[in-house]
């Protein structure tokens, strides 16, 4: 080959390779969230805090939120959670101040039947006892979230506790009719624009959510962080399965949410100062990231 051709041969790979980075751009700018918001539907009064922050605060007590939060992107609208919606269940936990989904997601202008997709944080009844209020959606958690819940978990009595049976058989029901979508690990691009990371320690197999959004990048930790001062501290919740576990996990959703925004599973202080944690407030129980 001449020179010339060599150099036209590069020229052409270069145009090609570029006009291919256009396509890939514009394919992730659409892919963009430009809706999130968290909603607050009910509420632990008077917890330990202790309890929260392993060895810190005794005597104290919090409020605990209960919440999760909706995205979304063009037609596609994702809830992060699915929280609870079994009252009974709710008020042997201590929850109060429930307030209904439609209610609460009106707000924003979804209706819980507009959702398609669910991530589920861990399989805790307050994170996964809500699935049937999602009637059109499919559910997306870590293949080893679900096969502990279902399995070897339930055999020992200091892990299930947590846990509900009736929203483990719902999940193993919804695998069946093939709407749950198994991710095994750290994902990319689940669905265009949410990404998943294996954040064990809370359970077995918590799953931390990153969305891409308009704003940047936004992580929901669901319980693998409870409260800022978990992470902030390196201080493990004072419940759950491995408190070493959840410290590393703190450091891999560190790495993940870099200079993003990062949502934890039940801080007060998004509800109470939602302007100092990146949310603008739209009433006492609903806050908005990206709008
Ligand atoms: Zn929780």
């Amino acid at each position: 080959m001449k020179i010339k051709q060599v150099v036209a041969l590069i020229l052409a790979i270069l145009a090609i390779s570029f006009v291919f980075s256009i396509g890939k751009a514009s394919a992730a700018e659409s892919a963009k969230f430009d809706k999130l918001y968290c909603v607050n539907f009910a509420t632990l009064a008077n917890y330990p805090l202790d309890a929260l922050l392993f060895g810190v605060g005794r005597g104290e007590k919090v409020n605990v939120p209960f919440q999760l939060c909706l995205a979304k992107s063009g037609n596609t609208v994702v809830a992060l959670d699915s929280g609870f919606t079994n009252m009974e269940i709710g008020q042997k936990w201590g929850a109060k101040d429930y307030v209904d989904y439609k209610t609460a997601f009106a707000k924003v202008g979804i209706k819980p039947e507009d959702v398609n997709y669910v991530t589920i944080g861990h399989a805790h009844w307050d994170h996964a006892g809500g699935t049937g209020a999602f009637p059109n959606a499919k559910f997306i958690i870590q293949t080893r979230e679900l096969e502990f819940a279902a399995g070897s978990m339930t055999q020992n009595k200091q892990a299930k506790a947590g846990f509900e049976p009736a929203d483990i058989l719902n999940l193993v029901k919804l695998n069946w009719e093939g709407r749950v979508i198994l991710v095994d690990g750290d994902v990319q691009d689940v669905i265009p624009g949410l990404s998943v990371y294996l954040t064990p320690g809370h359970t077995a197999g918590t799953q931390t959510v990153c969305l891409e959004t308009t704003k940047g990048r936004a992580c929901y930790t669901s319980d693998a962080v409870y409260m800022y001062r978990n992470i902030n501290e390196d201080i493990p919740l004072g419940f759950g399965l491995n408190l070493y576990q959840m410290v590393e996990s703190y450091k891999k959703i560190r790495a993940a949410v870099g200079n993003g925004l990062l949502i934890p599973g039940h801080e007060p202080l998004l509800y109470s100062e939602p302007e100092k944690h990146g949310f603008k407030k739209i009433d006492d129980r609903t806050i908005a990231a990206v709008e």
